[in-house]
């Protein structure tokens, strides 16, 4: 570095300037002069142009040095490659531009030995996340790392991306992370409280939206961290009461998501979103139980700005879920063609609770006819627009008396009873009719 400084330096500064601002026509005409510069770093921290590029978004020269083929994991001084810098930053395109050019994802840091899906995870960026996953489904280290290995891949303290996220408080991550097979009960190694579970961080983190996603992904309230605390005492320590009161192992359990079913793994995308939802109302209004006679209360929901005028729908070609008589079918069991609202759905593939030991649930059965459930699928509906707006919403506390009208919009009060209800149905044969007698009897 010594030789040159003197015009060297210059130019390298100059350089490094009109990359960070994005003057392109500049940064161009110093290539023309001078493409030695492409190689050269800053002093101190050793950034790459490339880096510089990347950390700011500047997506336009970030394409004209790529174009000029210089490495895509060039390092700086704590061995940060480019792709690092741009999820850390939340610079999606330049992150989707580095892994078309080939940028390594499974390059590890000096700071702490994190990835490049560690840095998206802790800074929240979850669309850098969800592009980093997609890259490693097709890129080769990957492959041969294996894909369920890297989303599950350790910092130097013992850290996975799922652990950053729930401690950051990033829930959008902590979801993406959970849905792409993150370990939901792995421990750290020294980092936090060594042995703790990401349920135990999101409790130090007192993130109430990261505690829900672990739960409903099956996160154990009992696990105990090497100090022998569980996460409902991490979250008392630190005083997120919301967060301990839903820990708390004697507060009702939440619904689980019931992965290990075949067809619940099975699912499309838009099935899957429907059901997800469900579960996640469900759990909300279970919260807002739990944490009734307490000091802390959860924001209202977020459709209850929509009047109850405005839901008389008129789609009355679309079929009430025959179970509960409140939501429209939005699911329709395969083989035998029955249909049911994705809370019912729900209810009926999470009314057994995932058995610890052995690690199997017994697959539900059609209410209706009692055949196997083999697919589900999203029932097609001709106003799509009403639909949508009534799937999501079971969040109404009230009790409605006209429960046969057209008005699919109110909440579905009947969900808590709904186990009951079903265990009640076992073995009839006619279901339509029996589960409509079984629910005036019960009124
Ligand atoms: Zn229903
Ligand atoms: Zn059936």
């Amino acid at each position: 570095m010594g030789q040159g400084l003197s015009c060297g330096a210059s130019y390298e500064h100059a350089l490094f300037t009109a990359v960070q601002h994005g003057d392109i026509e500049f940064v161009n005409d110093l290539l023309e002069k001078d493409s030695s510069l492409l190689h050269q770093t800053t002093v101190y921290d050793r950034h790459s142009a490339l880096h510089i590029s990347a950390a700011n978004g500047q997506i336009e020269i970030l394409e004209i040095l790529l174009n000029r083929s210089v490495n895509p994991d060039a390092v700086n001084r704590y061995k940060q490659t480019p792709l690092m810098l741009a999820a850390m930053h939340g610079k999606i395109y330049c992150v989707k531009r580095l892994l078309e050019a080939g940028a390594n994802i499974l390059m590890f840091d000096s700071l702490n030995g994190r990835t490049c899906l560690h840095y998206a995870a802790y800074y929240g960026h979850a669309d850098c996340v969800q592009a980093i996953l997609s890259a490693a489904q097709s890129s080769p280290i990957a492959v041969s790392w294996g894909y369920a290995r890297f989303v599950n891949i350790r910092d130097g303290r013992g850290a996975t991306p799922l652990h950053l996220a729930a401690r950051q408080r990033r829930p959008e991550c902590v979801h993406i992370l959970l849905d792409s097979g993150a370990l939901v009960c792995a421990s750290t190694g020294g980092y936090g409280c060594p042995g703790s579970t990401p349920l135990h961080l999101a409790a130090r983190g007192g993130s109430i939206d990261c505690i829900r996603e672990l739960l409903a992904w099956g996160a154990d309230r009992l696990h105990r961290d090497v100090s022998g605390r569980i996460p409902y005492a991490v979250a008392l320590k630190h005083k997120h009461g919301a967060c301990a009161a839903l820990l708390n192992p004697a507060s009702a359990e939440p619904l689980v998501w019931p992965s290990p079913l075949k067809f619940i793994s099975e699912l499309n995308q838009e099935a899957k979103a429907l059901l997800e939802n469900a579960l996640m109302e469900a759990n909300k209004e279970r919260e807002k139980n739990i944490l009734k006679g307490t000091a802390y209360s959860l924001p209202s929901p977020s459709h209850s700005d929509v009047g109850a005028d405005d839901n008389i729908s008129e789609a009355s070609d679309t079929e009430l879920c025959c179970i509960c008589f409140e939501q429209v079918c939005t699911i329709e069991v395969q083989d035998c063609g029955h249909q049911m609202c994705a809370q019912c759905t729900l209810a009926l593939c999470c009314h057994n609770k995932p058995n610890p030991t052995t690690a199997c649930l017994t697959p539900p059965v059609c209410p209706f006819c009692r055949s196997t459930i083999a697919h589900l699928v999203v029932v097609k509906i001709e106003n799509q627009e009403d639909a949508d707006r009534d799937i999501g919403d079971i969040s109404s506390p009230k009790l409605r008396k006209a429960r046969k009208s057209r008005n699919f919009s109110e909440g579905s009060s009947s969900f808590k009873g709904l186990s009951t209800s079903f265990s009640k149905m076992g073995g009839r044969g006619s279901g339509r009719i029996a589960a409509e007698n079984e629910w005036i009897d019960k009124r």
